[in-house]
């Protein structure tokens, strides 16, 4: 196990590593404090809401 107990909880600029998008969610690793996190692949939602814009537009 390694020694590395003493990462500090105090909010810092997470420097996230965010994997290639593959799907709705890729996962992030901090640079910093390797916390994970998922984010979602926010181009593909602006995608689905430009569409659903588009739809109603046209009717
Ligand atoms: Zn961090």
């Amino acid at each position: 196990m390694p020694t590395v107990e003493q990462i500090p909880a105090r909010p810092h600029a997470h420097h996230w590593l965010i994997e290639e998008a593959n799907g709705p969610l890729s996962t992030g690793v901090c640079k910093s404090c390797g916390e994970r996190k998922d984010f979602r692949n926010w181009l593909l939602e602006t995608d689905f809401i430009t569409n659903e814009e588009r739809r109603a537009t046209a009717a």
